[in-house]
């Protein structure tokens, strides 16, 4: 048995205003919180404890970001001002993407861990892509990136097995469905790939969870759909996808299916617990009703949406609706940051362009969405200082830029802090970052390394923009034929 007491904080979540108090954190659990906890632990004679005091400085459940793509990090900075269908051609899957090795995707998703770490995430769900050529070394590097740092990940292996042209709706355009060619990928090999990641690391790590992760509905066959839909329920594994995150995909599921998104995964029976799905901007009013009835949670990704001119999610909408709506970064080739603050931030003021004031989600609505649903989306018990959820913690240093009263202390998390006040970190009670430093890992090393790899991607960049310039007038016609907010999600 290990016990940490973390004395002589302020407990913040959602339960909690600012009180002074400590946390006991025996086995990675939350075993007592509270004013005079640490005292009632030792007086109970437990020996084996460690203790840290905390000088008053705030304590939170670690955010939690629910949807990004690790393997995008080392590629931050890629693009400008490229809707979202030509960004996926030249980010990664739409043909002219850089090739990343094993060793590139660790370096990528540990640089991205570090900068959530610092910025006070504590844990992720990563729909990561590798190589179809290496994915079972690929995704083992990525699982142990994660595995070194200290991070909780829930880490999705993405697939799909169309080309990039055959999930957008390119015979609106003369010519254009030439550009269509067939299938990619086996559907059975792509899901045997997927199977042997679940078999070699389901079970083996409490903090490491494997997910199946069909990358949209429009870039994967119905077969290779449905069969995810059926291995994740028969195995008991978790599976994240990418939905409407284009307007363009209302008219794909419409021709593919005869019905909406939503209606063919709920014919499905996949709108489950266990299922997230980013994005969810294009969401029609009987389609929100539809998802909000269940236990599905979806995931807003305000950044990347923004900044790829992809859609304002409805998001007051579902929240009213019932829905679990968690919160994500995205891919950094597409946001760029892995900021969990910004995302908080955004989450919650995007959506003051539109809509009365008493539907404006609040502080408190962001920090839900991160904390409580951020957790349904992992399928843990994270996201709240409370006996038995797991002691995910987030240290923040009140004296770096926090004047305000407990009263408005939420109000600060929310909307004033974008990370820079982050001390430490704990993740199942274990240190992460200990006073803005990681005690397990060179980051350094990793920073250098991470230079060197981005400057060998970015000499194969002019490559991939001729690549790009060859279908951007095909793209163009079909962005301003379906009105804006064109492409597949990724
Ligand atoms: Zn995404």
């Amino acid at each position: 048995m290990t016990t940490r007491l973390l004395r002589n904080a302020r407990l913040l979540d959602l339960e909690h205003g600012g009180e002074l108090g400590d946390v006991v954190v025996v086995d990675g659990v939350i075993a007592d919180l509270g004013p005079g906890a640490a005292d009632r632990r030792l007086a109970a004679g437990d020996a084996s404890v460690a203790s840290v005091d905390l000088g008053g400085d705030l304590l939170i459940p670690g955010l939690v970001n629910a949807h990004t793509h690790s393997n995008q990090t080392i590629e931050k900075g890629l693009c400008d001002a490229l809707p979202l269908d030509a960004w996926m051609v030249v980010a990664s899957y739409g043909g002219a993407g850089a090739r990343l090795s094993p060793r590139d995707l660790y370096v990528s998703a540990m640089v991205g861990a570090i900068e959530m770490v610092r910025s006070g995430a504590t844990s992720v769900l990563d729909c990561a892509r590798s190589d179809n050529e290496w994915v079972d070394d690929g995704m083992d590097a990525i699982m142990q990136a994660y595995a070194d740092l200290g991070l909780r990940a829930n880490v999705a292996v993405q697939y799909s097995d169309l080309d990039f042209f055959s999930s957008i709706p390119v015979d609106l355009v003369p010519g254009g469905a030439e550009l269509r060619k067939p299938p990619v990928a086996d559907p059975d090999v792509v899901l045997a790939a997927a199977n042997r990641f679940v078999d070699r690391w389901q079970g083996r790590s409490p903090l490491l969870q494997p997910l199946l992760g069909p990358s949209s509905l429009p870039r994967c066959s119905t077969e290779l759909f449905e069969a995810s839909v059926d291995t994740a329920r028969t195995r008991g594994v978790r599976m994240q996808t990418h939905l409407l995150s284009a307007q363009s995909q209302i008219r794909m599921a419409q021709q593919r299916y005869g019905v909406s998104t939503v209606e063919f995964l709920a014919k499905l029976d996949a709108l489950q617990d266990w299922a997230s799905f980013a994005h969810a901007i294009w969401l029609s009013p009987e389609e929100i009703e539809l998802f909000a009835q269940t236990d599905a949670v979806a995931v807003h990704n305000p950044a990347s949406n923004l900044k790829l001119g992809a859609g304002v999610a409805p998001v007051p909408a579902l929240l009213k609706a019932g829905a679990k709506v968690a919160i994500g970064s995205d891919g950094a080739s597409s946001n760029d940051t892995q900021n969990m603050f910004e995302t908080l931030k955004l989450s919650t003021i995007l959506h003051r362009v539109q809509g009365p004031p008493e539907t404006w989600p609040t502080a408190n609505d962001g920090l839900g969405m991160c904390w409580t649903s951020g957790a349904a989306a992992l399928g843990a018990d994270v996201g709240r200082l409370a006996v038995g959820a797991q002691a995910d913690l987030t240290v923040i240093d009140t004296d770096y830029v926090w004047p305000a009263p407990a009263e408005q202390l939420r109000h600060q998390l929310a909307y004033a802090e974008l990370g820079s006040a982050v001390r430490s970190v704990y993740v199942a009670g274990e240190p992460v970052l200990v006073d803005r430093a990681f005690p397990g890992i060179d980051e350094a090393a990793i920073r250098a390394e991470a230079r060197e790899i981005a400057t060998r991607i970015w000499t194969t960049l002019p490559d991939r923009l001729a690549r790009f310039e060859e279908v951007r007038p095909v793209l163009e016609q079909v962005e301003a034929a379906v009105g804006g907010g064109t492409g597949v999600c990724h």
